[in-house]
This record gives structure tokens, C-alpha cells and sequence, in this order.
């Protein structure tokens, strides 16, 4: 995927995060401790299929462990290698820091094209490669808790909960092995929406600050705003949605793997997805321009542009010609490290990935707690909410009537009033929450010091101040 020339994936986040320690003054030592990566484990697996042996490998990668668990998606692709996986791994440490999920950064990935293979096939294989994991500890509840990544979601979630459990069967923890599970295995509403959500709350707090904003050459709020989305994945797929259907953004392109879309009216997602689920493809989709060479439409004018698919497409390449003011990473890594060089040259500002798609990650904490704590999150408290909210309306009716004020609420207040919040509110409250903090943290560091120059900066600045603090408590 990179253009010649250029540093590998590993190497660039190494690069990314050099340039922000260069800056810190940390104790000898602890820079290059943090930067590597503690270990990664390849494994070799047979898998009897079709009547043959299929032989698959796989990698799990621990990059940090100051604090455990460790935390990060499993990978199905046949790019999948140890440098990506532990680049990866690296990122998951900076992204839990930045946005306080207490976890040490992990990847795994399995080299394969999971439509090579049908529904049984793959449950073989992820309970084998699962298998490997469980009895090493790198799936454990308390020591490395996997989640969905490129190629795996619930499905192969729920297959390897199901594998930890029969493997420790008197663990009384054991769905909080891993997140991203589905509802009825565990999981916890929201979260596979859960990282497109969070890139709209990453924008919609991005718009909340005019000086931000100011920098990239925009002003007023995501509606009306230009956004072309690289990728419709879970990521890719929610957030274009989000923005255009509840902030009126228009997604005026649309890069998927057999080319791209183009509609400067506005394309709408939702069809594309059906168009793509009943076609193979977005090629012949009605409602918008065709180019067999999606990875132009990177270029094209527009006011957002959103890579949500693999790390490495905005390159040394291609970077001079984007024209993009705001690139948000909804990917981990699609900016290499020398194309984000070019690009602070050229004023582009870039919310970095290990920001812009933490909202996975956070929701995972939730789904991790809720598991740990055997309850579903809002079952004390919203019945009990919404009594005392009953209380005070009936009181402000009983006191209108009584002194004759003739007071009337406004149609549906008291409706949204008096409910409680069920699990998905609570988790998108939680989300949200987390989402504005993470920003402001970062931001403070942007403007408070002249020698941070960017967005990307402060975040590893944040990120890695966190962890060597944890390393300093721990007497490390
Ligand atoms: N794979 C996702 C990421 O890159 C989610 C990780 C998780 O939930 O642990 O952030």
C-alpha cells in the first residue's frame, strides 16, 4: 500500500511517536521502554478442511502492559503481519490512555481472507486460533481481552467467549474474555455502533471550538459540510451515517474496494449499503458518478475527508494532492508518518485515528465492566429515575392549579422528561463524555505549548504522559 520509499507501518507510528518525545522530558530509559513492544506470539495452527489440512497463522501482540488487561481487536486479513500487528498494539496503548480506558495496548490478527471460507469453516478456525490464545493467557479477563477489528465482529466474538468459557468453566468472569460480543452473549448495546458514533462525536466536538476550526479554514457546525468517506466497514458505514442524518452533512463521495461514488448533491449511505449487500459492489449504484479508481476521490475537493478502511492510504504518493482542510482517522494509521509530514505543511488539520476511533475501545470498557459487574447498565437506577421525575412534574401541575397559573408543559417534555435512560443512552452518555474530555485534554496541549505543532502531537503527548506515569507508580 505505501509508496516506495516509505517507512513501514511500525516504523511510522515509531516515527509519529519520536517526534512527540522529543518534546517531554522523560527519564532516561523510559522513552524507548514505552515505545516497544513487549512481545508477540506466532502461532502456526492446522485446521482439517475440505478434506485437507489448512495451516494459518496468527499473532497476538502485547505492547504494553502498565496496565492489565491489555485491550485490543483481533484481525482477519491477508495483509495481517507482525509489523502491522504491532504497530496496531501500539496505538490501542496510546488510544486507552488518551481516553482513560485502563487498559495496556494488545493486537492479534490472523492472516486470511475470511470470504474464502463459509460460516462453519470459520468458526473452526477462530475456535483453533482462540484455543492457541486461551491457553497461553492472551485471551483472559484480567489479562488480555480482545474486541472486533477489520474482517471479525460479533460473530466471531460470541465463537471465542463460547471457546473461553468451555476451556474455564468455573470461571464466573469469563464472558468479560473479550468485547464486541453480541447482545445475547454478553455484549452491551451500542457497541457495534460504537466507533462510528464516535467519530461524529470527535467532529461534533472538533466544531465546538472556533480557534480549532480557524485552522482548518472552517467555520459553523457539521451541517452542509462536504465529506467524502473512504471505506463503508462498521466504521466507515455508521459514521457517514451519523453525520449525514443527524448533522446534515453531505457525503459527497464514497471510496469503496471496486471504486468510488461521486455526488457533490449528496449521496445517501443507506442505499449504498443495500446496493452493495445485493450487488457485491457500489459499481451501478444509481444515485451517483462512478470511477473505477476510487483512491482518486481522495483527492477531490471536499471540507472532511474520512479514511475508515485500511492504514497507509494517504502516502508520500498521493499526500501533496490532497485537498482535504480536516482529515479525520477513522482508520488506525492511514496517514503514513512522511504524508503527515506534508500535510501539517499544508495546513491540513488531522484528527489523529488514535483519538478519532477510540469510541470502540471505550465502549468496550463499558461491555468489559458490565460483564465484571453481572448487570446490565441503568437496571437500578431507571425506574427509580423516572418516580422521582414523576414526583416533581406532578408537584409543578399540583402547584399550577392550585394558584390558578394555568401552566402547561410543552408537547413531549414531558414524555423525554420522565424517562429513564435505558443502556444505549447511558452508553452513548458515556461516549459522548469520553469523547469530549479526550479532545480537551489534547487540545489543551496543543494551544498551551508552542512546541506542539498538531493535533497528532499532543495526543501522543497525553497519551505517553499517562503511561509513564503509570510506569512511575508502578516503581518502573
Ligand atoms: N479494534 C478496535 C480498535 O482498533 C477496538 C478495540 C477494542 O475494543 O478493544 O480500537
Amino acid at each position: 500500500m505505501s509508496a516506495a520509499g516509505e517507512p513501514t507501518f511500525r516504523q511510522s507510528v515509531d516515527i509519529l511517536y519520536n517526534r512527540a518525545v522529543a518534546v517531554m522530558d522523560l527519564p532516561p530509559g523510559l522513552e524507548q521502554k514505552i515505545r516497544v513492544c513487549n512481545s508477540t506470539y506466532t502461532v502456526r495452527f492446522g485446521v482439517r478442511l475440505r478434506g485437507k489440512i489448512e495451516t494459518f497463522t496468527g499473532y497476538r501482540s502485547v505492547h504494553s502492559e502498565h496496565m492489565e488487561p491489555v485491550k485490543g481487536g483481533i484481525r482477519y486479513a491477508m495483509s495481517v503481519n507482525q509489523d502491522e500487528v504491532e504497530a496496531l498494539a501500539a496505538l490501542m496503548t496510546y488510544k486507552c490512555a488518551l481516553v482513560e480506558a485502563p487498559f495496556g495496548g494488545s493486537k492479534g490478527g490472523l492472516c486470511l481472507d475470511p470470504r474464502d471460507y463459509d460460516e462453519h469453516e470459520l468458526e473452526q478456525i477462530t475456535r483453533r486460533f482462540a484455543y492457541e490464545l486461551i491457553k497461553r493467557d492472551l485471551i483472559n479477563p484480567s489479562q488480555n481481552v480482545p474486541a472486533p477489528d477489520m474482517g471479525t465482529g460479533e460473530r466471531e466474538m460470541a465463537w471465542i467467549a463460547d471457546q473461553y468459557a468451555r476451556m474455564n468453566t468455573t470461571d464466573i468472569n469469563a464472558r468479560a474474555c473479550v468485547t464486541g460480543k453480541p447482545l445475547n452473549a454478553g455484549g452491551i448495546q451500542g457497541r457495534v455502533e460504537a466507533t462510528g458514533r464516535g467519530v461524529q462525536y470527535a467532529l461534533r466536538e472538533f466544531f465546538r471550538h472556533p480557534e480549532d476550526k480557524a485552522k482548518a479554514g472552517l467555520s459553523g457546525d457539521l451541517d452542509g459540510k462536504r465529506v467524502i468517506v473512504q471505506g463503508l466497514g462498521n466504521v466507515g458505514s455508521h459514521a457517514a451515517r451519523f453525520l449525514s442524518l443527524e448533522d446534515g452533512a453531505k457525503i459527497i463521495g464514497i471510496i469503496e474496494r471496486d471504486g468510488g461514488l461521486w455526488n457533490p448533491e449528496g449521496i445517501d449511505v443507506a442505499a449504498v449499503q443495500d446496493w452493495m449487500r445485493a450487488n457485491g459492489g457500489v459499481q451501478g449504484f444509481p444515485g451517483a458518478t462512478y470511477d473505477a479508481n476510487g483512491a482518486v476521490l481522495l483527492e477531490r475537493d471536499c471540507d472532511i475527508l474520512v479514511p475508515a478502511a485500511l492504514e497507509g492510504v494517504i502516502n508520500l504518493s498521493n499526500a501533496d494532492r490532497i485537498r482535504a482542510p480536516l482529515i479525520i482517522e477513522a482508520a488506525n494509521g492511514p496517514v503514513t508518518s512522511g504524508a503527515d509530514e506534508i500535510l501539517r505543511k499544508k495546513g491540513c488539520v488531522i484528527i489523529p485515528d488514535m483519538y478519532a476511533n477510540a469510541g470502540g475501545v471505550t465502549v468496550s470498557y463499558f461491555e468489559w465492566v458490565k460483564n465484571l459487574s453481572h448487570i446490565r447498565f441503568g437496571r437500578m437506577q431507571r425506574r427509580q429515575e423516572e418516580a422521582r421525575h414523576q414526583l416533581l412534574i406532578d408537584e409543578l401541575e399540583r402547584l399550577s392549579a392550585d394558584k390558578g397559573l394555568g401552566w402547561t408543559l410543552s408537547p413531549g417534555f414531558k414524555e423525554q422528561y420522565l424517562k429513564g435512560a435505558d443502556e444505549l443512552e447511558l452508553v452513548r452518555s458515556g461516549l459522548d463524555d469520553t469523547m469530549r474530555a479526550a479532545y480537551q485534554s489534547m487540545r489543551e496541549t496543543w494551544h498551551g505549548r508552542d512546541d506542539v505543532t498538531d493535533l497528532r502531537m499532543a495526543a501522543y503527548i497525553v497519551a505517553i504522559d499517562r503511561v509513564a506515569k503509570s510506569y512511575r507508580a508502578k516503581g518502573l
